[in-house]
């Protein structure tokens, strides 16, 4: 049976919530600060004096802006591994997060939710069909005209409020527990200069995920490849006579050879990666196309690779004049790699999900996470589930009580562990 929580308690996460999603934390992936935007650093800032206010230990804001803070063990036994929760605070780029007006609608009962600022604008069962999984809990929205930043600030005050309970609870015996607070994760950069010996920890989870009971254990792979194609620029008059090569050409070209029919994120679901051209730029003289490569397996992605390298040797081929280079960065890679060696990460959340009623399956992610970076450097560290529907958009929304029931998952959670060793 799920624990019943008090109204008061509830109200103390909500209240949370509404505030931080109050604060405009959208990263900006063309920005060269860390963290990339101010607005982030005025909520990390709150974060810290919240922790220090609800009594954690060790709390501090590296140069970078990550806030870390501690919960110091309460059990006896000496070999208990330390978990470390991590949630992000900032914001999609996608869509505006400036002067959000979040709406709490009580009780639920599966109407059509109109929005104040954008008249038109519906959230529907029959269009979002999670939402009948929320009839008789209290959701969250948007007005209309921003999104409302459940993801990441529903994990960011799940996370708050477990340290919050945890510190007041203490009959619940655990090690020693890290919370962590990250900038920048919708830019892909959000633990790039988190220092993992600071923080400490044998094992992690990121609060990030969507309705109750997912764990995310496996994403994609991913890298980037630019493609830089250097052409021959003269006068349009006497492009013929002065052997002119346009670059803008050649770019489309490489475009219109891609195996878009089977290998194209809109193209392909599931288990079936892709190369997804993200932005052209240029002219005659040079164009650039920007890609992502995705796969779940590593020889599924040095197969993109060499696709991708293929057409632009074979471009080049044909137009000896222009220059053609392709130049391909790592991104991520599957956490799954690491964490099937050691699965305890995913079983002990597992546990801890179905000991607090709520039942666990596994969400394979078709994107990366903060976690596939961290799994990969070492520290194992699965995703889970605080509520997140609809994400990116003005359609947001997020339920009370799911974000309540991973508190209640994590507490556990933190209990469990606090058994090993
Ligand atoms: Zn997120």
């Amino acid at each position: 049976m799920a624990r019943v929580q008090s109204a008061a308690m509830r109200d103390g996460l909500l209240q949370r919530f509404l505030r931080y999603v109050r604060v405009d934390t959208q990263s900006d992936e063309t920005s060269k600060t860390f963290p990339s935007t101010r607005g982030q650093l005025v909520l990390l800032e709150m974060l810290k004096q919240e922790l220090n206010e609800l009594g954690a230990a060790d709390v501090q804001m590296t140069k970078h802006g990550y806030v870390i803070a501690s919960i110091p063990a309460n059990t006896r036994k000496t070999r208990v591994p330390t978990v470390a929760f991590l949630a992000h605070v900032d914001t999609a780029p996608d869509c505006s997060g400036k002067n959000v007006k979040p709406i709490v609608h009580r009780k639920y009962n599966r109407r059509v939710i109109k929005f104040p600022d954008k008249p038109g604008l519906t959230l529907d069962p029959a269009t979002s069909p999670e939402l009948r999984t929320a009839v008789g809990k209290d959701i969250v929205t948007a007005s209309g005209t921003t999104l409302l930043g459940s993801d990441d600030k529903s994990g960011v005050a799940v996370v708050m409020t477990l340290v919050e309970r945890l510190l007041r609870e203490t009959k619940r015996k655990h090690g020693l527990i890290r919370v962590c607070f990250t900038p920048d994760e919708e830019i892909g950069r959000g633990v790039s200069k988190l220092d993992l010996r600071m923080l400490g920890a044998d094992v992690a989870y990121t609060l990030d995920g969507g309705a109750p009971g997912e764990i995310c254990w496996e994403t994609f792979s991913g890298d980037s490849a630019e493609v830089t194609i250097d052409g021959i620029t003269t006068h349009t008059m006497e492009a013929r006579a002065k052997g002119m090569v346009n670059a803008a050409y050649l770019a489309g070209k490489l475009l219109v050879a891609l195996p878009r029919e089977r290998c194209a994120p809109e193209t392909t679901e599931e288990r079936d990666g892709f190369i997804h051209p993200m932005s052209v730029e240029g002219r005659t003289e040079r164009t650039t196309v920007k890609f992502i490569l995705r796969d779940f397996e590593l020889k599924g992605l040095a197969a993109k690779r060499d696709i991708l390298r293929g057409l632009c040797r074979g471009l080049q081929a044909t137009e000896p004049r222009a220059r053609v280079r392709c130049k391909i960065r790592k991104q991520y890679r599957n956490m799954a790699y690491w964490l099937r060696k050691d699965m305890r990460p995913v079983e002990l959340a597992r546990e801890a999900f179905a000991a607090v009623g709520l039942k666990p399956y596994d969400h394979v992610i078709r994107g990366g996470t903060d976690g596939s970076r961290l799994t990969e450097l070492g520290l194992p560290t699965p995703n889970l589930f605080c509520g997140e529907h609809n994400a990116h958009g003005p359609l947001e929304w997020v339920a009370v009580q799911d974000m309540e029931s991973a508190v209640t998952a994590c507490i556990y959670l933190a209990e469990l562990w606090g058994r090993k060793g």
